[in-house]
């Protein structure tokens, strides 16, 4: 997940002249350098999936297709990330509900509540804490999913077409048990009742799987422990319930 070191805001002047609105002045957010929401006072939070990254020709919400993003809060991070279950919807919904363009290349964001607290006052119609919906087991599997290796999982929504042939090995204690373990994973995320939010034990380490791809890849997977914890960043970690 992306974790960002820098949250600022800053104005500028985008041109509607396209759309007969002539110059406009914008409040935009970004993480990182990175533009995260381009117009922020034009953002329809009740629009949902939200759409963060809004058309610059006229910013009006739904004009362009995607841009869209989930707010979820675990204990102790609010996750913005692909609204996976609307995406999910029809081939029409895959493109209407894409996440921003960022995310691809940056990952799901996840903020400390302090962070958030920073994000809300650049941004000031977002959601208080306390009013953001928890992620579900479904979603956090989602995540975990779309946080894998292209490579080894061209559509993050169809976790079953996984190419586990692309596995060399883990170094886990036990490559075979971490793929059994992995596998439960990429089964049908709709098959979980429940998960709990955790840290790994101290004396456990990150067990990776690495990929024979162009170059042998590195992707960290779980906790070494014999009821792994798994890892969506080196803050959050869960644990399924059985
Ligand atoms: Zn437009």
């Amino acid at each position: 997940m992306w974790t960002p070191a820098r949250i600022e805001s800053r104005s500028t002047t985008l041109d509607l002249s396209a759309s007969d609105q002539g110059l406009r002045k914008v409040r935009q957010v970004l993480c990182d350098g990175v533009v995260v929401c381009n117009a922020v006072d034009a953002i329809d939070w009740a629009d949902l999936p939200v759409q963060w990254e809004l058309c610059e020709a006229c910013l009006c919400p739904g004009c362009v297709p995607g841009g869209r993003v989930a707010l979820r809060r675990t204990d102790s991070h609010v996750l913005i990330l692909p609204d996976f279950t609307a995406m999910s919807q029809s081939d029409w919904a895959l493109i209407e509900h894409a996440p921003p363009g960022w995310m691809a290349s940056q990952g799901a964001l996840s903020f400390s509540q302090a962070d958030w607290k920073t994000f809300r006052t650049a941004c000031d119609g977002a959601p208080y804490l306390d009013d953001i919906a928890p992620a579900s087991t479904a979603e956090l599997l989602r995540l975990y999913h779309f946080q894998a290796p292209r490579a080894f999982l061209p559509d993050c929504l169809s976790p079953t077409l996984a190419r586990w042939e692309l596995i060399l090995c883990t170094n886990g204690h036990d490559s075979a048990a971490d793929l059994v373990h992995l596998k439960r994973l990429f089964s049908d995320p709709s098959a979980f009742d429940g998960h709990d939010f955790c840290l790994p034990a101290l004396e456990s380490h990150t067990v990776s799987a690495f990929l024979d791809v162009l170059s042998i890849e590195e992707w960290p997977l779980f906790s070494s422990e014999p009821e792994p914890a798994i890892r969506l960043s080196d803050e959050i970690h869960f644990r399924l319930r059985t």
